[in-house]
């Protein structure tokens, strides 16, 4: 309890004033910075560690229309710099909370580095790789265990790889590390894959790739780096011997800052109401943070338009 105003948990009312925040970096944050600054709104976007969100850390975008082929990071690279272009006020800054302010019309947002009030907030901070939670990942993180096949590929040239999981980062992902590594496992607990049915075939027709299906990881062994891993198969356990192991079992959406702002989902998701609009009325959402069922960059960027613009209406 708060003894000068009274509220439980609420804020002070003390920090930096701006008309809209945009939690996050990735392609609906930046899409978000895009629209507000071409509608002159007095904005701040607060990117966490990773500009560009998971889209930078794509290897190969194919589906974005306009662009036949283009690296996740050169994509994420030019939405940023246009949103700049415009006049999109970028800042290096982790949420840590956000709450409504003492006077109720505001957000108080807390970062890092300092604390701002908002009377609209945008939440886009996207969702991070899901732990698989199996003994030695992570003993082995960076030592041969990695949630970004762009990053690391390169260390496994000529080497074994395994990717586990069967939905479209696993997939898409084993196949940029099929360009690299000698030899590609993947392991799926089904007998198919929830991947675009494109990316299967890809995969599929790798001639060095081969699919476990029915096939769970159990554990990942060796001294100092990846070594080997124990994997239950329908015909029982077997120890393969390898050089890494890369992690695609889904999402997990960053919204522990947003907990006591905004209702969320038993899977951490924000719940929304018409793809933006969240439980409170000066709080939107975009992109992979929300429920929406697509998950794309295309989403995303369309989810931050649509959320500057109903931030934009309001303030009218
Ligand atoms: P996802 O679609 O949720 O797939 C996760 C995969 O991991 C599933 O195959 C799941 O198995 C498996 N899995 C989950 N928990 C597991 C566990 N404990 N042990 C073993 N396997 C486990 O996640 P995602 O692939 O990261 O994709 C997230 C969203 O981004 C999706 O909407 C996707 O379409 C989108 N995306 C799109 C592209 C694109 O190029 N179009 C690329 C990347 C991501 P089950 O299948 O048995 O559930």
């Amino acid at each position: 309890m708060d003894l000068k105003t009274g509220l439980l948990g609420r804020a002070s009312g003390e920090g930096r004033e701006v008309d809209l925040i945009i939690a996050g970096g990735g392609p609906a944050a930046i899409s978000a910075a895009l629209y507000a600054a071409r509608y002159g709104m007095d904005h701040i976007v607060l990117e966490s560690y990773q500009p560009g969100g998971q889209a930078a850390l794509t290897a190969w975008i194919e589906n974005y229309p306009g662009m036949k082929r283009v690296a996740g990071g050169d994509l994420a690279t030019g939405m940023k710099e246009q949103a700049e272009s415009w006049g999109a006020v970028f800042e290096s800054a982790t949420v840590t909370s956000a709450v409504p302010s003492a006077s109720g019309d505001r957000i108080e947002v807390r970062a890092d580095s300092a604390v701002y009030l908002a009377r609209y907030l945008i939440i886009a901070t996207g969702a991070a790789p899901a732990r698989l939670g199996v003994p030695g990942e992570d003993k082995f993180y960076g030592r041969g265990v990695s949630y970004c096949a762009t990053c690391d590929a390169p260390f496994f040239k000529g080497g074994h790889v395994m990717v586990v999981g069967g939905g479209d980062s696993a997939v898409k992902e084993a196949i940029h590390l099929s360009e690299f590594a000698s030899r590609l496992t993947l392991v799926h607990r089904r007998d198919r894959f929830r991947a675009e049915p494109y990316l299967t075939e890809k995969l599929l027709s790798c001639g060095h790739c081969i699919v476990l299906w029915n096939t769970v990881l159990k554990a990942i062994e060796g001294e100092e780096n990846v070594e080997s891993v124990v994997v239950e198969t329908p015909e029982g356990r077997n120890r393969i011997d390898l050089d890494g192991v890369f992690i695609y079992v889904g999402r997990k959406p960053a919204t522990e800052p947003f907990r006591e702002l905004v209702e969320l989902n038993d899977n951490g998701t924000v719940k929304t109401n018409n793809i933006v609009y969240t439980s409170r009325n000066n709080v939107f959402a975009a992109g992979d943070v929300t429920d929406n069922e697509l998950r794309q960059i295309v989403t995303a960027v369309s989810d931050g338009a649509r959320a500057a613009s109903a931030a934009f209406d309001m303030l009218q």
